[in-house]
């Protein structure tokens, strides 16, 4: 590992102002992907400014009836919270898919919801990445792509998103609050990661220095019937091949809101946008998930070892709705 700088943040300003004005410098939360990217060698930060003393561990209910988890809050805390297992499940079962049990006693949200992509690729420096060095090419293009994309990718990069959380928020339409050096900024989670285009290097909207101070949950009565399911090559302990978290809200056989999310397959959290529209007002039938799922899935290209994902999201996606269609009749 290269030397670096320790700072102990003891207030946001401070921490912001110190990151904001060394483009080498970088914050260090749980550290479980941070410190590992530092030993392979794939990020050499000058200084790392530790925000783990500031108050930011808080889970507190807001005033309209939703839940702010401070971004410091640890995986742990979060998935095992009262009011998080009760008024959004998916979130919980989401992060207690993630990671082993002693990760996620130090991964926090903020961490969570930036570590950097599992491409075997991006964590070997031997070879070439677009998203580790711009203008080196992409390895996977012509390498083992079981884990790669196979929605929103682009030449330049085939990579997927590895949070689960990220997923869940994603299906809640939560929102991340940020510090910036000039005041404070709101980004809806499903718009806070993106897609590689020309510019794989750039995992989020985030400008350097920018910090994660709290996810806003919004108030959803239909979120407390919310599911997230998982496929991955372990029982434990593994990455998503494909992951689904999706809330359903049915009246009298009707579809009256529908908000999926996948993970997996892309460069970023999927919102399953098309399939959600498909759904609003129809009869929750088997059949209206299927062609929902279709609508969703018509433009997902595989690679050359990952077309099962896509008939696996597709049937990720009908049963986790059929469960939750079963769990909302009378
Ligand atoms: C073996 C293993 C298996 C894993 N399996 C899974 C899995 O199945 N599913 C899953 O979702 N995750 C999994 N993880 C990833 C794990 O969840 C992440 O490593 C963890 O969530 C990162 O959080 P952290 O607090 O340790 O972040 P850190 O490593 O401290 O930071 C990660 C990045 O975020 C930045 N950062 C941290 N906090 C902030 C903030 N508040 N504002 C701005 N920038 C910030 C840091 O500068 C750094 O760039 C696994 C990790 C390991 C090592
Ligand atoms: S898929 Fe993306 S992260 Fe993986 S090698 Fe290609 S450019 Fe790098």
């Amino acid at each position: 590992m290269i030397p670096f700088d320790y700072e102990r943040a003891t207030d946001a300003e401070t921490a912001v102002a110190a990151v904001t004005g060394n483009r080498r410098a970088a914050y260090l939360a749980g550290g479980t992907n941070l410190v590992d990217h530092m030993k392979l060698g794939i990020a050499a930060p000058e200084v790392l400014v530790d925000i783990t003393a500031l108050p930011l561990g808080d889970v507190e209910e807001l005033p309209d009836g939703g839940l702010r988890l401070g971004a410091g809050a640890l995986n742990s805390e979060v998935a095992a919270h009262p009011l998080v297992r009760r008024r959004y499940p998916v979130l919980s079962q989401a992060l207690l898919t993630g990671a082993s049990g002693q990760l996620r006693n130090l991964a926090t949200v903020g961490g969570n919801l930036l570590q950097r992509t599992r491409c075997v690729y991006f964590q070997d420096v031997t070879t070439p990445c677009n998203k580790r060095s711009p203008g080196e090419g992409c390895s996977a293009l012509d390498g083992y792509t079981r884990y790669h994309a196979v929605l929103g990718a682009s030449p330049h990069c085939v990579a997927v998103h590895p949070s689960d959380m990220a997923v869940a928020l994603a299906a809640l339409d939560a929102v991340v609050r940020v510090r910036t050096a000039d005041g404070e900024r709101a980004i809806p989670v499903a718009e806070l990661h993106r897609l590689p285009g020309e510019h794989p290097e750039r995992d989020t909207v985030l400008e350097h220095g920018e910090l994660i101070t709290a996810v806003d949950l919004p108030p959803l009565r239909s979120a407390r019937r919310s599911r997230y399911a998982k496929a991955r090559d372990r029982a434990s302990f593994a990455f998503a091949l494909v992951s689904v978290a999706a809330v359903l809200d049915i009246s009298g056989g009707v579809v009256r809101d529908v908000r999926v999310a996948f993970g997996g397959l892309a460069h970023k959290p999927w919102r399953a946008t098309a399939a959600e529209r498909a759904l609003r007002g129809a009869r929750a039938t088997s059949e209206a998930f299927h062609a929902a799922a279709e609508a969703e899935l018509a433009d997902a290209r595989p690679l050359r070892d990952n077309a099962f994902k896509i008939t696996l999201a597709r049937s990720m996606f009908v049963s986790v709705l059929r469960e939750l269609a079963r769990e909302e009749s009378p």
